[in-house]
């Protein structure tokens, strides 16, 4: 889609109606669409290229922590989910079933992966005889099936792509280990590539997942103050090695059963960075994984467009070849005003207008997406120039979120401060005695939750709900 009018370019107001604001940037800013199955996606070039930017970096970092890549099929035997229970009770509601092939009705109904521990642990039964097969440090990158109710671009949809980790260990130490490096690699990701603080801890009981003796999650707040769940990472104990019988001679000649971990970040990604950094005038990327970092609009007339144009492709050149993502606007049928409005729409960090006066002064003109500042800037060492400025942008992005999470995170000591808290929106940091009845209390009361228990908010109180001792504060806070 080519936006060419005004109207097809109006997003809705951010502050007033912010589910409607996301789907407009999603759609206006040609990120994804609507698939003809209900609940899926089409994932369009300018929304996949920013995931990929993810994927690299991700890819790298557990690459650069000892993991390797492999590949899983899709369909599970319905069989296998069933062997650990809490599992098969958390994922059965959500799964989706191929039950006919070549025509005929299966003799066992197969699921399309809802996450793929049961097909992994089966696999790992055969791998794994002895501590020297161990550890197991492997990661998929795949598409997932979860039926969800009420599905949302990027934040919620039946099909998505994701990476998962499954590692097996020796001992449970080296598997705790293994949960903590990598929820410290997702805390990493997002704080300095994707320009978002997060809350890291674990989960509550109620939270966890289906399967899991631990989650260790990363929260991230949005724009409406809600909070996301941006990463997981699960200690698995030996869960699923008990339910699959997936065990190792020690160097002592015993047999033991293997400790597990599972991890996992999104495409929901996606749908956290937009709703981490848009305004008012619609997407905001960091540089760091903006699918295009600067936009070149040349600005022309009849007379002038062969030499402007030709100048902007030799300055794309040497931006590429710093290594900048740039792109050189050639759409001759728009107004430099409306590309201007339609890049700072679409997130794109940098714009630099260039035009026949400012090639008589060697000079370009410069608009940060953040700031909203103009300059000129000499064309004279421009790559370096720009390479600067999207290293400040993506400083200032981080700094601008960080302001935004403390002046809407407040510690509570009080249900009815919670209660009013949760109602204007917000992350409310406070005691809890770890009991599920004043989890579901709250949770009823307001639909908050608790989004995880950090470590760095330990230190003894009351809880807010019953006034039992509290070990610590945890953070409540309505959620995608
Ligand atoms: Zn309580």
């Amino acid at each position: 889609m080519v936006v060419s009018s005004e109207s097809e370019r109006f997003i809705a107001d951010i502050n007033t109606d912010f589910p409607e604001w996301y789907q407009d940037v999603v759609r206006k800013a040609d990120l994804a669409e609507s698939s003809p199955v209900a609940g899926c996606m089409t994932i369009k070039p300018y929304g996949y290229a920013l995931w990929e930017n993810m994927v690299r970096v991700l890819d790298d970092a557990f690459k650069e922590t000892g993991h390797e890549n492999l590949y899983f099929p899709a369909l599970i035997p319905e069989s296998y989910l069933q062997k650990e229970a809490d599992h098969v009770e958390g994922f059965a509601p959500e799964c989706a079933y191929v039950t006919h092939g070549g025509g005929k009705e299966l003799e066992e109904r197969l699921v399309f992966r809802p996450t793929s521990e049961t097909i992994i642990w089966q696999t790992y039964a055969r791998w794994i005889e002895s501590y020297r097969d161990l550890p197991l440090l492997y990661n998929q990158w795949a598409n997932i099936m979860r039926w969800e109710r009420r599905p949302r671009l990027f934040l919620r949809t039946r099909e998505f792509l994701w990476q998962e980790g499954h590692t097996a260990h020796g001992t449970r130490e080296e598997a705790m280990e293994e949960t903590m490096t990598i929820v410290n690699l997702y805390r990493s990701f997002v704080r300095d590539v994707l320009a978002l603080p997060v809350f890291m801890g674990r989960k509550s009981e109620m939270e966890r997942f289906a399967g899991a003796v631990e989650t260790f999650a990363i929260e991230a707040m949005m724009k409406d103050r809600k909070a996301i769940q941006a990463g997981t990472s699960h200690f698995l104990g030996q869960n699923f090695a008990k339910a699959f019988d997936v065990t190792f001679q020690n160097e002592k000649g015993e047999r033991e059963y293997v400790w597990g971990t599972s991890w996992g970040v999104s495409t929901r990604l996606v749908g956290t960075v937009i709703m981490g950094h848009g305004d008012e005038k619609g997407l905001s990327f960091p540089p760091k994984v903006a699918p295009i970092q600067v936009v070149i609009v040349p600005i022309y007339r009849d007379d002038t467009r062969d030499r402007v144009l030709g100048a902007a492709h030799e300055l794309a050149k040497d931006l590429k070849a710093a290594g900048i993502r740039v792109k050189v606007d050639e759409r001759d049928q728009l107004k430099p005003g409306f590309k201007f409005n339609d890049w700072e729409m679409r997130g794109v960090p940098l714009r630099m207008e260039l035009g026949p006066k400012d090639l008589d002064k060697e000079q370009c003109v410069v608009a940060e997406r953040v700031s909203g500042a103009k300059s000129p800037l000499p064309l004279a060492g421009i790559a370096d120039a720009l390479v600067a400025r999207l290293a400040a942008t993506q400083k200032a992005m981080y700094e601008a979120a960080e302001t935004f999470r403390e002046a809407n995170t407040k510690e509570v000591d009080s249900y009815d401060d919670l209660k009013a808290l949760m109602d204007e929106g917000g992350f409310g940091l406070a005691h809890w005695c770890e009991g599920s009845t004043c989890e579901l209390t709250v949770k009823n009361d307001t639909t908050a939750t608790i989004r995880c228990i950090p470590e760095e908010l330990e230190g003894a109180g009351k809880c807010v709900v019953c006034g039992a001792d509290s070990p610590g504060r945890v953070v409540f806070a309505k959620a995608y």
